[in-house]
């Protein structure tokens, strides 16, 4: 193709007679002010609210606050290098991140940046961070179990997919172990994981990413990491980047279960950054909106319907609590908002009583629905002899001499409480889970010794499924407890109980 020099200067005189002055002006911005994260930015006349702007050096800020003359942005990388004066773009497209089957398997930061030092990821698809929630019509009420793989969970506060559960806790009550145990536990159940880490120390981090590879569950998870050192609005927007990547694989119809770890730390960048903004605080300096920062991420778990692909997104966001104190805050927005909270308590902890959940104040408003009905059968009166023992306990302290159906009592009470303590990453079947809980109801652990039901269930395990693997299969295939499968259960325990008492 010729092109003659008339004709380019032609093109470019052109450009220049119809530069439209108002049009280019609304792109670019000048930074007025800048620091402690915040810049104040003038010019930016059609900035969209979540907008991504990017300044001269390269970093990126979002734009928070569009006042009269200003728009406030939050830097997402380091402001040292930027100067009053610089100018800013605006990118018309707000903060997304890169979602997609290539994320699996690898650690980001909250912009979906990979951090694990495997290589740059090739997603296909970008996706907003803020998205509005599936309304009524999408959704279905929930009803398949997700399976913890912790006794004292899946049978007293069983969680259901598609169900936004709590644990809430004080710190060092095993909150994390909880929900790695629950990752850990969905490497056969075709469940996706998304765990998100809030102001954690990196150190912290880097353990449970070991812990998850250990456990074979790192390659259908999703790490989104903004520890402690990063920037409060990189700490802001990290749960809404770990939803935006379960909500592409809850869009191929599939489970996702999402963890929030946690969203006490969550709620405090959320605080630094509005009063940064000079948003007016409210009680205990958090601004007004709170209780929608965490709502609409909560809204954004859900069971979907059939005609809309029937996946899920499960909630587990977790609250620290300070000296047990949940009526504070933030505790009380995320309980009203979750359905049902499994409540941690450090005495239990401390008392030797792991994972510490503290069955009466521990509740699951939808999951029960999910619930096997193995399980619910043998499970249904657990909580109600739990909650016999721990009264009649505080009680006995007090008298010496006890009448037989106390201590009746108190020693089937004692061996619930054995039965439900579990080691850290190992979660149990749940079919395994029917059969020592069932042995516990019906008195077969009544005369092994306290210290031995530990070695109890772990033999019987393996005595069931060398000698009647049928009742696990059975169990599994039907969901359900028959009389059939019932009485050779019995008979199981029977044999294996004499045998163990008389070894
Ligand atoms: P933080 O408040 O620091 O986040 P956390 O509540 O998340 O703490 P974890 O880190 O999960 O608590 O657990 C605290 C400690 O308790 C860890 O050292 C962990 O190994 C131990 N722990 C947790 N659960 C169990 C368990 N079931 N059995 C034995 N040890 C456990
Ligand atoms: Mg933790």
């Amino acid at each position: 193709m010729n092109l003659r020099p008339e004709e380019i200067t032609g093109i470019i005189k052109n450009r220049i007679r119809n530069f439209n002055s108002k049009a280019e002006h609304s792109e670019v911005g000048t930074v007025v002010t800048i620091g402690d994260g915040i810049s104040r930015i003038y010019g930016l006349d059609n900035c969209m609210s979540g907008e991504l702007l990017k300044f001269d050096n390269g970093v990126y800020a979002m734009a928070m606050n569009l006042e009269e003359n200003f728009v406030a942005a939050v830097m997402l990388g380091d402001d040292s290098e930027i100067r009053e004066g610089d100018t800013v773009r605006s990118t018309g497209s707000v903060v997304s991140v890169p979602v997609g089957e290539e994320v699996l398997g690898r650690v980001v930061n909250a912009l979906g940046q990979p951090i694990d030092g495997k290589g740059e990821i090739y997603a296909s698809e970008r996706s907003p961070i803020e998205r509005p929630a599936y309304g009524i019509i999408a959704r279905k009420s929930v009803s398949r179990p997700l399976q913890t793989g912790i006794k004292a969970i899946d049978s007293m506060v069983p969680i259901g997919r598609g169900q936004r559960e709590l644990i809430i806790g004080d710190r060092q009550t095993g909150k994390t172990a909880i929900a790695l145990d629950t990752i850990i536990n969905q490497h056969d159940k075709n469940v996706l994981c998304v765990y998100v880490a809030i102001g954690q120390k990196s150190s912290t981090v880097a353990n449970v990413v070991e812990t998850l590879r250990q456990n074979d569950a790192l390659h259908y998870t999703v790490v989104v990491a903004a520890s402690a050192s990063e920037l409060a609005p990189l700490q802001y927007i990290a749960p809404y980047t770990g939803v935006s990547i379960a909500e592409y694989f809850l869009r191929q119809g599939k489970d996702v279960l999402c963890v929030y770890d946690d969203l006490s730390k969550h709620a405090v960048a959320y605080r630094t950054l509005s009063l940064l903004l000079k948003r007016p605080p409210g009680r205990e300096a958090y601004p007004g909106d709170v209780f929608y920062l965490h709502s609409r991420l909560l809204e954004r778990a859900c069971c979907l319907s059939e005609d809309y692909g029937g996946g899920s997104i499960t909630a587990l966001p977790v609250i620290e609590t300070q000296a047990g104190d949940v009526s504070a805050y933030i505790p009380t927005n995320v309980i009203s908002i979750t359905d049902g909270q499994v409540f941690l308590e450090t005495d239990l902890f401390n008392a030797g009583i792991r994972p510490a959940v503290n069955p009466g104040i521990s509740v699951s408003r939808v999951g029960g629905a999910a619930q096997i009905k193995a399980m619910k059968k043998v499970a249904g009166s657990l909580k109600l002899t739990y909650s016999q023992y721990r009264e009649l306990q505080s009680f006995s302290q007090f008298g010496s001499d006890l009448d037989k159906d106390t201590k009746d009592r108190l020693a089937l009470g004692e061996r619930v409480v054995e039965v439900l303590k579990q080691n850290r990453n190992s979660p149990v079947d749940v079919a395994d889970q029917v059969m020592i809980i069932y042995a516990v109801n019906h008195g077969f652990l009544d005369e092994v010794e306290l210290a031995k039901v530990s070695e109890y269930e772990s033999e019987l395990r393996s005595y069931a499924s060398d000698n009647k693997p049928e009742i696990s299969e059975k169990i599994h295939s039907t969901g359900a407890l028959d009389e059939e499968t019932e009485n050779s259960l019995k008979e199981l325990l029977e044999e294996f109980t004499k045998r163990f008492l008389n070894k």
